[in-house]
Order: C-alpha cells, then structure tokens, then sequence
C-alpha cells in the first residue's frame, strides 16, 4: 500500500472546492481501495503515544470561528478497532502505544477524508502525536507502523509542509514569502533523495528557518511517519503543490505507485 502526506491547511478545505481538495478524489481513484486509514494528524498531539481503538468514531470539530455549515459537516466512517488494536499495548512497540476509546476522528482526518472517500466506506482510526518524542523518535515510530501497508492499511500523514497561522498572509491567497518558499524546497529535496537524517534534524537548515516555518512542530511531525514507514523503493511523486496565504505549504506527497499516471 502507498503511504500519502497531505498539507491540509484551513478547515473550510473540508467544504470548498478548489484545486487541492478536487486533486483528492483523483488520487484516492487510482490508489488500490485500502481495507482501512491510519491517520497521523498535526491535530492529535497527547503525552505518549495514543491509538484511537473507537468502532464508532465521533467527528470531532476542533477549531473556533468558523461558519455554522463546517460544524455540521459528519463522516462517519467506522473505526478500525481490530488494526488499531495490534498497535496497541504491543511488547514489541517501546514505548507502548495507549489505547484510546475516547478520540475520534479530528479535522485533520476528516477534512481530508471526505474527499478522499465521500462514502465514508473505508474504515478510519488515527495515531496520536507523542509531544515527548524527539524528531528521530518520531521517525522511528513511523517505521515501526510500516507493517500497516502489507495489511492493505494505508498511512496518512496530515499536516503542513510550512505552517505559520501568525503569518498569514490574507492578500495573498496563493502567494508565499522567501521563507516558505526555502523551507518547502528543502523538504522537497530531502524526501525525494530519501534523506531521513536531514528531514529528523530540520533545524540544520537554520534555527531561524525552522521556526519561521513551524513556531510549533505538529504540522510537520506526520511528515516523519510517512519517512518513517516508507523507503527509497517507492517512488516519489508530488499530486499537489503551492501555498496558501503566504505561510502554508499545501504540498501533497504520495510514497509508492498509484495505478496509472493522470
Ligand atoms: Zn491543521
């Protein structure tokens, strides 16, 4: 099975349709149907590792301010408590990884998921963000959620390339600064070349870069589990690229074969 990123960016993603979000239902076409989605997203950041294990899991709508008709947006995909379970509590895994009944799905997860599969057929359930990890923990963890794709899981990675909120650019809807700019073209570079040691140390590409880029690292950390479950055999492909507002990388990457070009 492919592993997939996707820069996610504003929650109204989830509703309007512009060129990502139509790029979503394309790609999700030519992968093989997965038997289920292990989600990381930048949304679910817990102390330890957490898989949600709920067979029905609720859509969750964390974020404020925004128009009546994204809070009433549902995606009831069933969980995958059978999978999510393996992860669990499992001796080979160290540290463990908790189960949690309690999570459901977030935005980061379903704003992408409802174009992916607007059916809501493809069973769902997510892997929490360990805020005590280090960047390599985090990667390491990524390898260790790699068997997924032999069982037909595939593995989303949602968050940003570059994430900067306090940025934000409003007259810029496709713009981007230099900043941004420089610190999508380094992550392009080092994933395409496989470079796991640069994508787990970012702040060698400058201290300041990185903090412009992300002042805080959730968007970026999924990044690590799609490097982490994936290796230079697959390919590398790019489905979808550019910014939004001057601050957000909505780089998409796909690791591994899709059926056929578009
Ligand atoms: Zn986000």
């Amino acid at each position: 099975m492919p592993v997939l990123f996707v820069g996610h960016g504003s929650p109204m993603n989830a509703i309007e349709h512009n060129a990502f979000t139509e790029t979503l239902p394309g790609l999700s076409a030519r992968l093989p149907k997965p038997r289920a989605v292990c989600v990381v997203s930048a949304h679910w950041v817990t102390t330890g590792a957490h898989v949600m294990t709920s067979a029905h899991p609720k859509t969750i709508h964390d974020f404020y301010g925004f128009p009546r008709p994204l809070y009433e947006v549902q995606y009831p995909a069933p969980g995958a408590p059978s999978e999510a379970e393996k992860l669990a509590n499992n001796p080979e895994m160290a540290p463990e990884i908790a189960p949690d009944d309690e999570w459901g799905l977030d935005h980061g997860a379903w704003s992408v998921l409802r174009h992916m599969y607007p059916k809501a057929d493809v069973p769902a359930f997510q892997l929490s963000l360990d805020e005590r990890r280090s960047f390599k923990e985090h990667l390491e963890l990524g390898r260790e959620i790699q068997k997924l794709r032999e069982r037909g899981v595939l593995i989303l990675g949602s968050g940003n390339i570059v994430h900067n909120l306090r940025r934000i650019d409003w007259k810029e809807p496709h713009g981007a600064y230099d900043w941004a700019v420089e610190f999508d073209a380094r992550v392009k570079q080092a994933v395409l070349a496989h470079d796991t040691k640069s994508l787990a140390q970012p702040e060698k590409w400058g201290e300041a870069l990185l903090a412009t880029a992300h002042p805080t690292v959730e968007h970026y950390l999924p990044l690590l589990y799609c490097m982490g479950s994936t290796d230079e055999r697959d390919a590398v492909s790019y489905p979808y690229e550019g910014f939004d507002f001057g601050s957000i990388s909505m780089r998409m990457i796909l690791f591994g074969e899709a059926k056929g070009a578009e």
